[in-house]
């Protein structure tokens, strides 16, 4: 059989400890074999960022501006320990940090539903996509610990000087004051985001804030984005026959339970931290979530919502056998591939794509999977296999439906 070609480059960051190795054993096993794989390689793994003084981080991200569409290995986010351990010149930024302040994104992260491994939640039928705004807020907060009696305000001065004072409270003892902010820009964005994924991919979008609470904060997120579907989406989304609604967090959190899935959430960055690991969980595994970061240019970068598994890897370097889980990572490559067909009109490649999710899933359905996934299965007669051993048998699965 020919190989299929590739017209563009696909930008290929790769990665640290266990998903390094699997990152490699996916492109020899799943992905030569069938394509001409036209990467442009930059090597995210931690030696060579503290090489390079992180500068292949900002050139993969400039690259993915170039071509349009990467995909990412999981890579470690340095702390003290890590330090160490790699002999770093300095506690290198979350590479994913670095990235999505080039590219501007918002993420979108959605489980993969196969038979067998059964959602906590029985009304669940169809993928929940959590849509998290990445910027401000709690995350970019200034907090004061307010030790006795006092008055705390937030001041905004203008540029002319002029001031702007609003009372938080006149505190009789001790506290605590937050203050956090977004910007208009950055809340444009992630509207034009969400409703470009959500045209991309013909769901539902869902949008809640606490607007009732916060007059003025959240009430802005609201209005953006109504502001914006108003003058932008409403003629799109209605020839795709989809809907977007905006409802209170609350109220979006009992529908979401009630709910059959298939829609995208869009959340404020906090929501979208703490939902999103819940939906994950009461999807089955985190080992089973994909991401993809969408900027509002059109540019997108795939990747497992996983880390690098360290306790697996130091397994690895120690002779001893793993039982990983490669799906989140094979789905990113096809996740890449599809988007990268698509801008390409690469139809073959488009449908690779689909062949080789089907082959994972089918894989998986038919009782051959890794150890997270046989713990939590409600298959009977399941046949565990080893890091390797499971993309061996999707390449055994992916030939026969070749
Ligand atoms: P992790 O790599 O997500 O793994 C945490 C635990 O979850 C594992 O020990 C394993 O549990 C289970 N797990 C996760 N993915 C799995 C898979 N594919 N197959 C089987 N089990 C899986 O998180 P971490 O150990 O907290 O972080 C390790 C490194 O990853 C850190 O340096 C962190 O900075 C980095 N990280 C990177 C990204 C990213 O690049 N997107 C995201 C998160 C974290 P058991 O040990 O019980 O088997
Ligand atoms: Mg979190």
């Amino acid at each position: 059989m020919a190989k299929i070609k590739m017209t563009t480059p696909l930008v290929e960051m790769d990665g640290d400890e266990m998903t390094r190795i699997l990152w490699k054993i996916i492109k020899d096993e799943l992905l030569l074999p069938f394509i001409d794989l036209n990467t442009e390689y930059y090597d995210l793994g931690l030696e060579y960022r503290n090489e390079t003084n992180d500068q292949v981080t900002v050139d993969s991200a400039e690259a993915t501006k170039k071509y349009g569409v990467a995909v990412k290995c999981a890579t470690i986010t340095p702390n003290a320990a890590r330090m160490t351990e790699y002999n770093l010149k300095e506690m290198w930024k979350s590479p994913n940090g670095t990235i999505r302040a080039i590219l501007d994104g918002t993420v979108f992260r959605a489980p993969i539903i196969v038979k067998g491994i059964e959602p906590t939640v029985r009304t669940w039928k169809k993928p929940i996509t959590i849509a998290r705004h990445a910027y401000g807020d709690v995350y970019k907060g200034s907090e004061v610990k307010i030790p006795g009696a006092g008055k705390a305000e937030i001041v905004y001065t203008a540029e002319d000087g002029t001031e702007t004072r609003e009372l938080i409270h006149n505190f009789t003892g001790a506290g605590i004051v937050q203050g956090m902010h977004n910007l208009n820009e950055s809340i444009e964005s992630f509207a034009r985001s969400c409703f470009n994924y959500a045209l991309d991919t013909k769901q539902d979008l869902w949008f809640a804030t606490k607007d009732t609470i916060s007059k003025k904060y959240d009430h802005t997120f609201k209005d953006v984005f109504q502001e914006i579907y108003d003058a932008e989406y409403d003629e799109k989304f209605k020839a795709a026959g989809i809907e977007y609604f905006y409802t209170l967090i609350d109220d979006a959190v009992a529908r979401v339970i009630r709910s059959e899935g298939g829609y995208i959430w869009a959340c404020k960055n906090y929501d979208g931290d703490v939902m999103s690991d819940m939906v994950a969980t009461a999807f089955g595994s985190l080992a089973m979530m994909t991401s993809v970061l969408v900027s509002p240019q059109g540019y997108y970068e795939y990747e497992a919502a996983h880390g690098t598994v360290q306790r697996h890897y130091y397994k690895h370097l120690k002779g001893e056998e793993t039982s990983t889980n490669s799906v989140a990572t094979i789905f990113a490559w096809t996740g890449a591939l599809r988007k990268r067909g698509e801008l390409d009109g690469n139809k073959e490649l488009m449908e690779f794509a689909d062949k080789l999710e089907k082959a994972t899933i089918d894989t998986i359905e038919s009782g051959k999977m890794t150890k997270d996934l046989a713990l939590i299965t409600t298959l009977e007669n399941v046949t565990v296999l080893n890091s390797e051993n499971f993309i061996k048998a999707v390449r055994e699965t992916l030939e026969k439906m070749l």
